[in-house]
């Protein structure tokens, strides 16, 4: 396997208080760029970084970056977490807050069941969610990526850490990878993938109880495997996943398999909001000497930006399908630009447009109308989920009416769908006719759990009350006392 990395201290490099000659550090510079191939025409719109010229996995050994964005990152992600691990503990009157049971068609969000009934909701999230990637893409760019992806959450904040603590840092790690098999590596890749492996365990179950709720999990998890065969062998295929993805395949989940990655080329025009290295400012390019041409751009090409990157890009050679801005290159070139006394953000969040006018990020109509545009989406289906009926009533009068003694009664069918999590006893009442009377054939009506029940309904009122020939009946839906659902039928009587 090929392995590419920059791995030299070049902060001891600067003519500022430095240890090095500038003759050591040019050679340096030249050694990355040879190491990263820069030489071969635009590698980069070539290949993948991930990928050697034979197309093998190059292994990425990035540097842990310093800096305010990582600071606020890290604390993002243990929010985050938190959150992730929090929710499926979480009930609402013994049902899970959140459930997404693709299995059984089953969808539980914000404590409310839907049910495949609930089509209609459920395809107008799905495009709900489809235009909100769409226009918050175009807007900001790959912010989810980096800040709020579970890959790019997991990955850099728990299963990166855990190697730098036992494997060193990036040089180190490289040692260690290219080292001979002595009983110390032996040991700390005995560790480390034994951890990787308990907690690709914990990660994977994680995702089976968003899929099947906490209860079934643990119960998979806790019985003998010949009780829940298929259950064990999803538990065993998702800590498989789990340890396969981090342990191994890692960024390549971001660069090869990601279909939202893929599509940033599609998403992001020149004025969407990306990870950006300002060429305008930067170039050319010069390394660090007493006396810099008049003309050098504030880029030293010190490859720190390189360094820290976990898709191994050069960010300088503009917005690439790699770059999951993670922002690991913004905190790594301001952290050189103080130290070369020039201003920060010589990378950073900008658009292709702000770059060229030389403009810092700020919100433009465009993003502030697709912004709108985006929230008016989400109160309108915010509404929809908050407004919808436990149940679904129908009632389709049969034809004719009867009459017995002085009443006049009309039959109705009725269909009737639980989408509460509950058994829902059901009644009756009409209330602008508060004498008349509701039976329901087999004198009751009980609508399990997620279940349609159909039923006749025979409402009998007196002659005397009636008007009209057609009377609009208002009849509520009541189950223990709450009220369920209202609506409007026609009741038939005599001519008068
Ligand atoms: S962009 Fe910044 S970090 Fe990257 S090479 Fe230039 S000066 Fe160094
Ligand atoms: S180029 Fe910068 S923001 Fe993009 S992945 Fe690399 S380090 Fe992260």
């Amino acid at each position: 396997m090929t392995v590419v990395t920059f791995h030299s201290d070049f902060s001891h490099c600067f003519p500022l208080g430095i240890s090095r000659t500038f003759v050591a550090y040019k050679n340096l510079m030249a050694k990355k760029r040879e190491e990263y191939d820069v030489k071969s025409a635009d590698h980069f719109r070539n290949r993948i970084s991930s990928v050697d010229k034979t197309g093998k996995h190059v292994w990425m050994f990035p540097k842990l970056v310093k800096g305010k964005f990582y600071k606020y990152r890290t604390w993002f992600s243990i929010g985050l977490l938190v959150v992730l691990f929090g929710v499926p503990f979480i009930e609402v009157d013994g049902h899970p807050f959140l459930m997404l049971n693709v299995i059984d068609r089953q969808f539980i969000i914000f404590g409310m069941v839907f049910w495949p009934d609930d089509f209609l909701i459920f395809m107008l999230s799905i495009v709900t969610f489809i235009l909100f990637i769409v226009l918050f893409t175009v807007i900001y760019g790959r912010l989810f990526c980096g800040w709020a992806c579970p890959q790019t959450v997991f990955m850099e904040m728990v299963f990166r850490r855990i190697e730098y603590w036992i494997d060193g840092n990036s040089v180190q790690q490289r040692k260690l990878k290219e080292a001979p098999w002595t009983g110390e590596k032996i040991r700390k890749r005995a560790l480390k993938y034994g951890i990787y492996l308990v907690l690709a365990f914990v990660v994977g179950n994680l995702f089976m109880t968003y899929i099947i709720g906490k209860n079934q999990t643990f119960e998979i998890i806790t019985s003998p495997p010949t009780e829940h065969l298929t259950g064990f062998l999803l538990v065993l295929g998702f800590t498989g996943i789990t340890f396969f993805n981090f342990a191994y395949f890692r960024e390549q989940v971001c660069t090869v398999v990601c279909p939202y990655g893929r599509l940033q080329g599609v998403f992001l025009d020149s004025k969407s909001v990306v990870v950006a290295y300002d060429n305008k400012r930067g170039e050319p390019r010069e390394l660090p000497k007493k006396i810099r041409s008049e003309n050098a751009g504030d880029c030293i090409d010190c490859f720190a930006c390189v360094d820290v990157c976990p898709t191994g890009i050069d960010i300088r050679n503009g917005t690439q399908l790699e770059c999951v801005n993670c922002t690991a290159c913004i905190d790594a070139c301001d952290e050189i630009m103080d130290k070369v006394n020039k201003p920060k953000g010589l990378i950073r969040y900008a658009s292709e447009t702000d770059i060229e006018q030389g403009k810092s990020f700020k919100l433009n109509p465009r993003s502030i109308a697709y912004s709108s545009v985006l929230l008016v989406l989400l109160i309108v289906l915010s509404v929809l989920i908050f407004n919808r009926s436990d149940i679904k009533v129908s009632m389709v009068k049969v034809q004719g009416f009867d009459r017995v003694d002085r009443n006049i009664s009309n039959l109705y069918n009725v269909n009737i769908s639980n989408k509460t999590y509950s058994k829902l006893p059901i009644e009756f009442r009409i209330a602008n006719y508060p004498t008349a009377e509701v039976e329901i054939a087999g004198n009751k009506l009980i609508a399990g759990k997620g279940e349609k029940k159909e039923a006749i309904v025979k409402i009998e009122i007196p002659e005397a009350e009636l008007k009209e020939r057609k009377t609009k009946l208002k009849v509520e839906v009541w189950s223990q006392e709450k009220l369920m659902d209202k609506l409007t039928i026609n009741f038939i009587g005599p001519s008068n």
